[in-house]
């Protein structure tokens, strides 16, 4: 009769290491009591999504609030699906949000004692564990083909009972040894399937850092943990790899919540301790045509992908910070109390975590965006648009490097004060909000019309702008510039004063804030703009008069 650790041997012929071994070569960390080893666990399928993104940013900062350390393991079991260069890609990416690791997969390179953290170079590791698991019978291999899983899928959706390979259904469970070694040797194809204990009407209880402790079914299937092709499946190597890696906290997507019976059995079937688990809320956003939340979409959503932030040319720190305040219901008012000057000290806990989906509000986004790049002075700025410009926008690039200053003190309008201008959120649309400043935007202004208020006639507007370039000086602080405005205005009959005007508005033209409004719009096109003052001091006076002349003369025809 054959023996378990005759077919452990038959099917791992050259595996001569043990578990011990393994314990050995991948010891306990020296750590700090209280130190939390967490990491990120990408596969090379794609691009980053912003779950992604929020998972490795909290893992980050567990291990860099405790002490820890946090490391990248890249698992590339599931072949079919790798995308080539993904994994790279991935690295480049978190290291812009500054999710940086301490050790694991580096792209091209490795750094730590644990490794090595690409999954599919870690076979003879696997090998191990399950030869050990098959020498106890705790596994087994499994023959049956693609069809015979069909059938058996069909049979149980006929009775409808649950889906799967388990009890009575396991067919090749109750193989004899002798039967397994002679198919083996016959080279008949083979999966290896762990033989669970666990009765699905059972309840186990388990603790989630963010749910707090709740029951669950237990297992029952004997899923598959190593695949024809010779690399384990998802379970298993979790399982295998969070115990050698050392990992305390597993903090991973809450689509993994139903699998928790499957991993806790495997630790329990090795003698393991498991880690701790922190399942995330999926992010969640309000559906513009419906109202309701849905899950962030790849296929729908941009901002499902952190590279719609980089291309945008929104500051990674502001998708952080914003993230942040979704991770934790307490981090907005701190940030908002520490005047957005970064998080380091600011404590995550699990348990300030919402259960009910973590909703993304573009517009809430948008404000700490805004707020964050308010904080720099117009080199900085005008520096961060440059970098931007350079990868990604080559006519803000060109508009820029055309005159670098004219664009900074642009950039400088109410800038370097005590309650700054927070007019951009990202440099994508930059050229939007002060195009025109430059010709071909404010030649666009002119096309689509100038916003003058109707109470106007055009003898009226001439001669008011008439005035103002004959008499207006820019040579002058803002507080002198503005009592030249309105003595230019009383000459006009525009009320100096507000409430004279409010009181008999039929003695006047208007009052000051018409005149003012009526350069505003002559110089910038629009009714809205950053102070006047400074933006006729940027624009200079000769382009002032130059517009002002464009406009009387489209204003006289
Ligand atoms: N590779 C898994 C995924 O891409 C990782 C899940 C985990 O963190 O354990 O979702």
């Amino acid at each position: 009769m054959i023996t378990n650790k005759q077919l452990a041997d038959l099917i791992f012929p050259n595996i001569a290491e043990t578990i011990d071994d393994l314990e050995k070569r991948y010891p306990p960390r020296n750590l700090p009591a209280g130190a939390e080893v967490t990491r990120f666990a990408p596969s090379p399928t794609g691009f980053l999504h912003t779950g992604s993104l929020f998972t490795s940013m909290i893992c980050r900062k567990v291990a860099t609030q405790s002490n820890g350390v946090f490391y990248i393991r890249l698992e590339d079991t599931d072949t079919k699906r790798e995308i080539a260069g993904s994994g790279e890609q991935l690295l480049d990416q978190l290291h812009i949000f500054d999710v940086n690791p301490d050790e694991g997969y580096l792209g091209n390179a490795e750094k730590g004692q644990y490794g090595p953290y690409i999954q599919s170079k870690r076979a003879s590791i696997y090998c191990v564990v399950i030869k050990h698991l098959l020498e106890e019978g705790k596994a087994y291999p499994c023959f049956c083909s693609a069809q015979d899983l069909e059938a058996l899928r069909n049979e149980q959706e006929r009775q409808k009972l649950n889906p799967g390979y388990y009890g009575e259904f396991a067919k090749c469970r109750n193989l004899t040894n002798d039967e397994k070694y002679e198919k083996i040797k016959n080279g008949e194809k083979f999966v290896i399937r762990f033989r669970s204990s666990g009765n699905h009407e059972n309840k186990i209880k388990v603790s989630d850092l963010v749910r707090g402790d709740f029951e669950i079914a237990e297992n029952d299937q004997d899923i598959v943990i190593y695949k024809s092709d010779g690399l384990p499946t998802y379970h298993f190597a979790h399982v295998v790899d969070d115990h050698f890696m050392r990992t305390t906290t597993v903090i991973r997507g809450e689509e993994w919540v139903a699998s928790l019976p499957i991993h806790v059995e495997l630790f329990a079937a090795l003698g393991w301790q498991a880690p701790h688990y922190a399942h995330l809320p999926v992010i969640m956003k309000v559906d513009e045509e419906t109202g309701n939340k849905r899950k962030l979409s790849k296929r729908k959503d941009r901002e499902a992908a952190v590279s719609y932030f980089i291309e945008d040319g929104y500051l990674p720190k502001a998708l952080i910070m914003y993230l942040m305040t979704i991770a934790n219901s307490n981090f907005e008012e701190w940030i908002l109390n520490n005047n957005f000057e970064g998080m380091e000290n600011f404590i995550f806990s699990f348990k300030k975590m919402s259960l009910d989906g973590a909703l993304f509000d573009m517009g809430k986004f948008n404000f700490f965006a805004r707020e964050l790049l308010a904080k720099f002075n117009k080199n900085e700025i005008t520096e961060l648009a440059l970098d931007y410009a350079k990868k990604y926008n080559d006519k803000l690039y060109q508009t820029i490097k055309n005159n670098q200053k004219y664009f900074s003190d642009i950039m400088n309008i109410d800038r370097e004060k005590a309650n700054p201008r927070k007019d951009y959120e990202k440099f994508s649309n930059i050229l939007d909000i002060i195009g025109y400043f430059y010709e071909d935007g404010y030649n666009a202004a002119l096309e689509a019309g100038l916003p003058f208020n109707e109470k106007f006639s055009k003898e009226d507007l001439v001669s008011a702008l008439s005035a103002i370039k004959e008499k207006l000086s820019i040579d002058q602080d803002e507080q002198s510039w503005f009592n030249n405005l309105k003595e230019i205005g009383t000459a006009l009959n525009f009320a100096a004063n507000n409430k004279e005007y409010k009181a008999n508005p039929e003695l006047f033209k208007g009052n000051i804030g018409d005149l003012a409004e009526i350069l505003r719009i002559t110089l910038t096109g629009r009714k809205n703009a950053p102070n006047l003052y400074s933006v006729m001091v940027v624009l200079g006076i000769e382009e002032s008069h130059k517009r002002i002349d464009r406009v009387i003369s489209l204003l006289k025809n």
